[in-house]
């Protein structure tokens, strides 16, 4: 059975070129960059690590050194928190964010919480919106960070980080962004938004799964997070995954060159999508932003009467896979804490869908995945007693 696959935002297909980059690197190449100063292999593992900062630096406009590789997204925002904090806990014990963080953000602030840091939410409007006055209220003295999500997650709803980082700017204070959703999807200019710590992670825009980075301006005071050899200028210890790394350099090269037309044909994709499940379907409600705010590829409704969980298990069965909020929401007896957050009513808090298009999808899918979901949606609807049409 064809796969439909639909949910870009939990991970993304390696794509094919990324996959040949990092094959040598595994058996012949196989050396480790830090002894690159009395050996030639390694020498020469170390040169296309280094071609990867630049190619990821460039990606984001930043400075190659100001590049340090993790294991991921969650890794690189454990980092931000963590390391901003400790390093900063003289000069205050404040910390501004959102209650739509992703879980990567939301656990490392109830550790700091715990620690004595003080978390101030910002809070978010119906569409999953910040409104940066509100952060200018909130800042005080004491605080030290504003970490923010540059588009979540669930939703899709890209933030005005530009106004958020002009904020910080004005008040000094650092500001990080959540970036992992839309780097290699949007054009990203850490300088121009002022951003200070930006995560970024491959396996979101078609790189392998379990490497990062994590881009720290020049002059920021932070405390390693991961400690050990001093890999990573002591940022972060640990013994290169040079396989990974290089694929995320060459995920970000090719992201650079072709996130345009990618980004247009994966937005027509979804606009076409929703425009057929409108039009098909009754009784089905977008959550977030209006289109054009949202993540280009980023789908999420409401199918009234109906509970996600057998929705997305029938249409697996046909081989579609969406999903019903995070990668670790989706199944979960927890509501989204996003859908929560944005104000959706109880009743409704189970009934939400995520759809998230990537590069890999095609046209013909959308026909296909309407039929499905209209066909199931109707079953599961006369199964349901809350749902009456009209
Ligand atoms: C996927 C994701 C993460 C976690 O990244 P990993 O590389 O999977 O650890 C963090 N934040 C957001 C917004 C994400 O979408």
């Amino acid at each position: 059975m064809a796969i439909i696959y639909l949910d870009n935002a939990a991970t993304t297909q390696v794509d094919e070129r990324v996959l040949k980059k990092m094959f040598p690197f595994f058996t012949e190449k196989f050396a480790n960059p830090a002894t690159k100063w009395t050996s030639s292999i390694s020498k020469e593992v170390d040169i296309y690590v280094e071609q990867a900062r630049v190619d990821v630096a460039s990606l984001i406009e930043a400075d190659p050194d100001e590049i340090f590789f993790t294991s991921g997204g969650t890794e690189s925002d454990n980092t931000a928190l963590k390391g901003v904090a400790l390093a900063m806990r003289e000069n205050g014990n404040e910390i501004i964010s959102t209650k739509i963080e992703h879980e990567a953000i939301i656990k490392p602030l109830e550790t700091l919480e715990k620690m004595g840091f003080i978390i101030k939410f910002v809070n978010v409007d119906k569409y999953g919106f910040v409104d940066p006055d509100e952060i200018k209220n909130l800042v005080s003295k004491k605080t030290i960070l504003i970490s923010i999500m540059h588009a979540n997650n669930e939703i899709g709803t890209i933030e005005p980080i530009e106004e958020i980082g002009e904020i910080a700017k004005e008040n000094k204070i650092y500001f990080h962004t959540d970036a992992v959703q839309t780097v290699g999807h949007i054009p990203i200019n850490v300088k121009q938004l002022n951003i200070d710590l930006l995560s970024l992670s491959a396996h979101k825009f078609y790189g392998p799964k379990g490497v990062g980075a994590i881009y720290i301006r020049k002059g920021t005071k932070i405390d390693p997070f991961m400690e050990g050899g001093g890999q990573e200028g002591g940022i972060r210890s640990g013994t290169l995954n040079t396989t990974g790394i290089i694929g995320l350099g060459e995920a970000a090269k090719i992201t650079k060159k072709e996130m345009d037309f990618d980004g247009e044909k994966v937005k027509n994709i979804r606009n076409s999508l929703w425009k057929k499940i409108q039009e098909q379907i009754p009784g089905v409600f977008l959550n977030g932003a209006e289109m054009d705010k949202r993540l280009p590829g980023n789908l999420n409704f409401l199918v009234k009467g109906i509970r996600n969980e057998p929705l997305l298990v029938a249409l697996n069965e046909r081989g579609i896979i969406a999903g019903g909020g995070s990668a670790c929401s989706a199944g979960s007896k927890e509501p989204s804490h996003v859908l929560k957050t944005i104000g959706i009513n109880a009743e409704d808090l189970f009934s939400g869908i995520r759809m998230t298009i990537g590069k890999f999808n095609r046209e013909e899918e959308i026909d296909i995945i309407v039929a499905n979901l209209k066909d199931y949606v109707k079953k599961l609807r006369e199964l349901s007693p809350s749902w009456k049409e009209g």
